[in-house]
Formats: C-alpha cells, sequence, structure tokens
C-alpha cells in the first residue's frame, strides 16, 4: 500500500458534511448545480429525517464534521430553524447558505442568529446590480443582498461571502473581493465553474485562465486584504502556491510561471485597490468576527488529506461533493459512517497511484490530484487528469530538500484557504 493510499486508509471522518436541504428555490441561477424548481421535492427528507441526519452527523464524534446547509433555498424549509438549533444542541458547527430572496429578511435573519448559525454563506457573482442579477435571473437580488449584510453586520451574525468564477465576472474579480470586505465579510470564497446541473461547459472561463486566477489568487493571499478561500475546482491553486513560493526562494526558475494576459487585468486592479486601502486599516479584513472553518481545514493538512467533504442530497442520497454525481449511498437504508468507511469513491479519489494522465504523474499530486469533479463532468471519469489544467508534469521536477506540504503550511494555506492576518 503507497503512502497516500495509507493516510486515505486513516482517514475516519469528512471535515465537513453539505446538506442540500431542499430543491425549492425563488431564484434562476445560471450556475445552479442543483438545478432548482419552485416546489420542493415531494420525497426531500421529512423534519424526522433531518434530525436523524444530523444525529449521523454527530456519530463521527468529536471535532465535528460541520453541517453546512445549503439548497435550493434552505429558508423555504418550514422546519429550518427548529433543524438548526438541534444541531447547535447537539454540539455541531453549522453553516448555511440561503438564496437572497425575499426570505432572506429581517425577521429570518434574525431566527438564523437566535438558532445558533454559526456563519451565513451567501452568493456575490458580480460587483454590481447588472453583473449579479442577469447572473442570478431575478433582478432586485443584489440589492437584497446588501440589504441582507447591513442587518447582519447590525446584529453580529458572521457571514460569508462566495463567488463562482465565470466568464462572466472573471474581470471583475478585484471589484467583488473589494465589496466583499466593504459589506464585512469574514470571508470571500471562490468556486470553479464544474458544468453540473444548469452550469454550462461555455459559461466557465478559458483553460490558460484558470492559471491566470490561481496566480491573482496567490497575489490575493499574499496581501490578504480579506480573508480568502478558493474551494470547489481551485486543486491546482495549491500547485501554483508552492510554485510561486518555490519561485519567490529562488529554487526554481521564474520562468517556469505562466501569466497571462488575463492575470495582468487582475494584478493591475488588485494593485490599485491595495493602495487605495488606507493605511489605518492595514491589510486587515473589514470584518474579523470568527467563524470560517480553518480550524478543520488545518487539521485536514496535518494528515496531508484534501477535499475530505460530503454531500447529502435532499432526498438523502450520498455523493462524494455537490459536483460530482455518483452516488455512494443513502441516508435512508445506511449510515454516512458506513457510506463514508466503505466507499470505493472515495478511497479511489485520495489515493494518487489510481490517477490516469497527467495527473497520475505529476509531481504535486500529493497536494493537488486535479479537480476529480471537473475530470468526471467533462470526460465522464473521475479518475481521468484536470482538463482545465495546464501544467505540463515535470516541468518544475522535485526539488531536493522540499516537501509541497510544507510550504503550504508555511504558507498557511490550510485545505487552500489563507485567512487574513
Ligand atoms: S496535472 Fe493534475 S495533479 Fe498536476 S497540477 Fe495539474 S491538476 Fe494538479
Amino acid at each position: 500500500m503507497d503512502t497516500m493510499t495509507t493516510m486515505a486508509t486513516m482517514t475516519k471522518k469528512p471535515v465537513s458534511i453539505m446538506w442540500e436541504s431542499t430543491i425549492a428555490c425563488g431564484l434562476l441561477c445560471k450556475h445552479c448545480k442543483a438545478s432548482a424548481k419552485n416546489k420542493p421535492d415531494p420525497d426531500e427528507l421529512t423534519p424526522e429525517e433531518g434530525r436523524a441526519l444530523i444525529d449521523q452527523v454527530a456519530s463521527f464524534k468529536r471535532p465535528y464534521p460541520i453541517l453546512r446547509i445549503t439548497g435550493g433555498n434552505a429558508l423555504m424549509r418550514g422546519d429550518i430553524f427548529d433543524l438548526i438549533g438541534y444541531a447547535k444542541d447537539t454540539g455541531l458547527n453549522v453553516t448555511i447558505a440561503p438564496s437572497t430572496t425575499p426570505l432572506l429578511n429581517r425577521k429570518n435573519i434574525v431566527k438564523l442568529k437566535d438558532a445558533g448559525t454559526d456563519v451565513v454563506a451567501m452568493s456575490i457573482d458580480g460587483p454590481d446590480a447588472g453583473t449579479h442579477d442577469s447572473f442570478r435571473g431575478v433582478p432586485g437580488t443584489f440589492d437584497r443582498l446588501v440589504k441582507a449584510t447591513r442587518i447582519m453586520n447590525e446584529i453580529g451574525l458572521p457571514f460569508r461571502l462566495l463567488t463562482t468564477v465565470t466568464k462572466f465576472n472573471v474581470k471583475k474579480l478585484p471589484e467583488i473581493m473589494m465589496l466583499s470586505r466593504e459589506l464585512g465579510a469574514v470571508g470571500w470564497y471562490m468556486y470553479m465553474l464544474i458544468p453540473t446541473g444548469r452550469a454550462r461547459e461555455e459559461y466557465g472561463i478559458g483553460v490558460e485562465e484558470y492559471e491566470d486566477v490561481f496566480n491573482f489568487i496567490y497575489d490575493l493571499m499574499k496581501f490578504a486584504p480579506i480573508t480568502v478561500n478558493a474551494i470547489a475546482g481551485s486543486e491546482p491553486y495549491r500547485r501554483v502556491a508552492v510554485v510561486r513560493k518555490l519561485v519567490e526562494d529562488g529554487k526554481v526558475d521564474a520562468n517556469v510561471l505562466k501569466h497571462g494576459p488575463l492575470y495582468h487585468i487582475l494584478k493591475s486592479k488588485l494593485d490599485r485597490f491595495l493602495e487605495d486601502i488606507p493605511e489605518t486599516q492595514g491589510l486587515a479584513p473589514a470584518s474579523n468576527t470568527p467563524g470560517t472553518p480553518a480550524a478543520s481545514t488545518a487539521s485536514t493538512l496535518k494528515d496531508g488529506v484534501f477535499g475530505k467533504g460530503i454531500f447529502v442530497s435532499n432526498t438523502g442520497e450520498v455523493f462524494p461533493s455537490s459536483f460530482l454525481p455518483l452516488r455512494l449511498g443513502d441516508v435512508r437504508t445506511d449510515t454516512l459512517k458506513n457510506i463514508y468507511a466503505k466507499s470505493r469513491v472515495l478511497k479511489d479519489m485520495q489515493d494518487t497511484a489510481r490517477l490516469r494522465g497527467r495527473c497520475g504523474i505529476c509531481e504535486f499530486n500529493d497536494i493537488c490530484r486535479g479537480s476529480r469533479s471537473r475530470a468526471y463532468a467533462v470526460t465522464g471519469d473521475y479518475l481521468e487528469e484536470d482538463p482545465y489544467c495546464t501544467y505540463l508534469p515535470g516541468t518544475v521536477g522535485k526539488i531536493t530538500g522540499t516537501d509541497n506540504i510544507s510550504i503550504l503550511k508555511q504558507l498557511k494555506v490550510t485545505n487552500f484557504s489563507r485567512r487574513a492576518s
């Protein structure tokens, strides 16, 4: 058994469990992975089954996986506040990602806080109403988002903002970052578009542009004007971060870096914005309320194993992630613990020896492994090489005396996040 397989076998529980509590939603987002509808699925987990699922999350024992409640619009579940309260009484850390519809009003925001929600996650897909609303499919969504952030700031409910990077907003990422900071988000998270649900491949950015975005994220994390996290679809970011550090330390020649036109656009905007941040504010985040999952992701790094979340659908089916439609089991007929422990797919995904193509021979596959969801979405094989990574294995090569995981730790990239300091 190779080292990575051994570590995978030792991995006894997921870092987080994402629960798609309902697929009912009032928005029509272009990238919706759930292909949400305006009514709940009649077969969605009942209130009792929702509580049983929470018990199953707690059965992993402390430190518990984080419970991330998503949708659809979780606020369209009549029992959502009871479920959050139950999860909190059980001792779980709970985040919820509601849609910004009229249901995200003051009354419900206060109820989310009173129920014990640790962090609210909301989507921001543009720095202005035009960009955001055209993506979300409903006019007024941007204004509603801004209003919700004001209420959350007022009552002390931490929130983070999430952006799906697409061709529609990629050049505006620096503006979205600045707006997220101004609105008082505890963090700004970026997803790369994975073509599932309503998200079409042509909405995404070009292959070379991913490299530019990852290099921009490295600059952003270095200067940390806000806590940043690059999540789903950003796996090759870890390779970019390590290579940038090796170049900075003079261990690798700078000509291995690829900086295309998009990078220069993003970097020059970022430089301009950094100049505009008053010195009195330094580069600390606008709000520094605790609540990001850094502690759990740090433990992920300790194991040397990444991406250990799993996804439970509104009807109780279990998948490796919301973007990877490979059914692992069903919480109605089995336990999450069993499903997680026995899944061949999860073991394969953590075993670098099983990866194919460039990912199989890459000197960075111990920290990256590519996006398995993107490989599956584009090729139909979750072990294939990540088709949106441009790296040619061997270009950098193994550097004597360097350890990729140690470099990520040094950079404080915890499960590819870096907290503002
Ligand atoms: S080739 Fe695969 S493992 Fe290597 S950096 Fe690209 S996505 Fe990651």
